[in-house]
């Protein structure tokens, strides 16, 4: 008998733990669709990645910063970049308007790092941090930038042990990044010297008063003597940053991206909420629950683009990245095989997708947030295009929510919060696209030989048992591996905060219910039905979340009890690791 084939499902490998791809075009639901949005004022890119953005080189920067910038596979400068870069190399104070995400860091760690001599041993820039993660981020991200400078950067905080720091600084920083109270300490002790300081950034300005700083940041620029340049980089200008500067700042040129409205229609715009470190995996599932058509994703570097479309290949998508590395026959070939559907998925950069007019595009995916608003605008125009409606989504981890929020408020619209689907999600999903191939070929009329073939088998048999058996035939030769996949993406779940996630050996083929979970739990364990979490049912298997102090008393009750009257396997799941950490920050 011909093997069936089926046109939407298509085992992605032949590795059963592989995340199955389901072919674009199959019948599109979401977890919590997205809603096409009115249209809505959003920014002209003044700022945009444009033909105009001028390269680092042009910048004024020297050869050992430039090989810093391109072993970070950085391409053109961002927005703050461009304007700062030049201001503070020419010497002058600044007031920068930007907040993380938008490249800031580099934007003052560039100039400082070639504003510093390496043969001096003595400290010639300070950046003031409010937070010790910050001051770590941020020395690490100079560091990573100043790779062939031969310069010394020490970060100096709050919490970690003193005599490290003393150390440090005694062989010589050049670069000192650290939290006000503790550059003050060292002030006072006499273990760094602020003497030979020609210039000093204020990062996150207005963070920085709001934590009470004022006081600290006032001494210690103070200790800044004579000719010495003063940046101040604050998401906001409350009064109190506005005082400072006019306080400690010599005619300082302000930087803030100039922003006009235009209008984004029928695109719509969602972001997910991502765990540290999993956004490739959030990635994956968005793409299994979606199946979307023609993506881009957007990426911030080289380097990036190469790691995801590595990556997704593994998995076991079609994904070519495209990056100002490739040269241009390579870059043709990749768009060919975007515009002809051989791959699905066009992982790129900025630079890269600049002017990009590709009319199918359904989906745009910021695997990385945009650093600013324009950018953004500027990379959900790829979908969209030609009167059709587009997805633009939005990963987001940690800090990088502040940047969601900022571009909310620069748009003028809401970006709608979607939750990442759940292992249950898309086996639902896949369910629902099993049947809708069904019925597509049922409405396309079957063929005489199967129907002569069901009617021998029908003296037998009913006709709903031969159906099913068929079916049962289709979905293993389709190699999915229904259970494997759907149960190794479960277990790979991360509970919410401060819950623990909980395996249970029993599921939906076993009978079991949500509220079998949910008796036994309060019965057994004692504990209240409103705090038990998310309830994950598959076909063999089970996932149920609860307060992590509970989780052990939870455990051992279950064990000792029956579930749907059979004795069965408890344990706390322990998250499979989906690899690659996140770029962001
Ligand atoms: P920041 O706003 O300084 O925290 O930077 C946010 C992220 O953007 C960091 O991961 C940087 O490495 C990255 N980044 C900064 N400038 C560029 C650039 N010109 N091109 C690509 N990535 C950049």
């Amino acid at each position: 008998m011909p093997k069936p084939t089926f046109k939407y499902l298509k085992a992605a490998s032949k590795n059963p733990s592989t995340t199955v791809r389901i072919k674009p075009n199959a019948p599109r639901k979401t977890v919590a669709p997205p809603v096409v949005t009115a249209p809505i004022e959003a920014p002209t890119p003044v700022e945009a990645v444009s033909a105009e953005t001028p390269t680092f080189a042009e910048l004024g920067l020297n050869e050992n910063t430039l090989r810093g910038i391109t072993e970070l596979g950085f391409e053109i400068p961002t927005p703050i970049q461009a304007r700062a870069i030049p201001v503070l190399l020419k010497g002058r104070d600044i007031i920068g308007q930007a907040q993380t995400g938008t490249g800031k860091t580099a934007a003052f760690g560039l100039p400082l790092l070639q504003l510093s001599d390496s043969t001096s041993n003595k400290p010639q820039a300070l950046v003031l941090e409010p937070t010790r993660e910050l001051a770590v981020q941020v020395a690490g991200g100079i560091h990573e930038l100043g790779k062939y400078t031969g310069l010394r950067i020490v970060p100096v905080y709050g919490g970690q042990p003193i005599d490290r720091q003393f150390r440090a600084l005694s062989q010589g920083a050049h670069v000192v990044v650290g939290t006000p109270g503790r550059v003050l300490d060292h002030l006072r002790r006499g273990s760094l010297s602020l003497d030979e300081v020609k210039i000093c950034v204020l990062d996150e300005a207005d963070e920085m008063l709001a934590l009470g700083f004022l006081e600290d940041v006032e001494s210690i620029l103070s200790e800044i003597k004579g000719k010495r340049q003063i940046a101040f980089f604050s998401a906001t200008m409350p009064p109190r940053v506005a005082a400072l500067t006019k306080k400690f700042q010599h005619d300082p040129e302000h930087i803030a991206i100039d922003i006009k409205r235009r209008t984004v229609e029928t695109t719509s715009q969602s972001y997910y909420e991502v765990p540290p470190g999993k956004k490739l995996e959030a990635l994956a599932r968005v793409l299994d629950m979606e199946s979307p058509g023609p993506t881009m994703v957007f990426c911030r570097t080289r380097q990036d683009t190469n790691d995801v479309a590595d990556a997704l290949r593994l998995r076991g998508y079609n994904a070519d990245a495209l990056n100002g590395e490739m040269n241009q026959s390579e870059r043709d070939r990749v768009l060919r095989r975007f515009r002809e559907g051989q791959s699905d998925l066009l992982v790129a950069t900025d630079v890269a997708a600049r002017g990009l007019d590709i009319d199918t595009v359904t989906h745009v995916v910021n695997f990385d947030i945009p650093w600013d608003v324009e950018q953004y605008i500027h990379r959900i125009g790829r979908t969209g295009r030609a009167g059709r409606t587009g997805d633009a989504i939005t990963l987001v981890e940690g800090r990088e929510r502040r940047q969601l929020k900022f571009i909310e408020q620069m748009i003028g619209a809401k970006i709608r919060p979607v939750r990442i689907p759940t292992a249950s999600d898309i086996a639902a999903r896949r369910r629902d696209q099993f049947l809708a191939s069904l019925q597509e070929v049922l409405a396309a009329g079957t063929s005489d030989a199967f129907v002569e073939t069901v009617e021998s088998l029908i003296v037998d048999y009913s006709a709903a048992d031969v159906a099913a058996a068929a079916l049962q035939m289709l979905w293993k030769s389709q190699d999915i591996g229904q259970f494997t996949v759907e149960e190794e993406i479960a277990a790979g779940e991360q509970p919410e905060e401060g819950m623990t996630r909980l395996f249970i050996g029993l599921g939906r083929q076993d009978g079991l219910r949500p509220g079998d979970l949910v008796g036994a739990i309060t019965n057994e364990a004692n504990i209240s039905g409103k705090s038990i979490g998310a309830i994950d049912i598959l076909d063999r298997t089970a996932f149920v979340e609860i307060p992590k102090q509970d989780a052990e008393r939870v455990v051992t009750a279950l064990r000792r009890t029956k579930l749907r009257g059979k004795k069965v396997k408890i344990d706390i799941a322990s998250p499979i690791d989906f690899g690659r950490q996140s770029q962001g920050q």
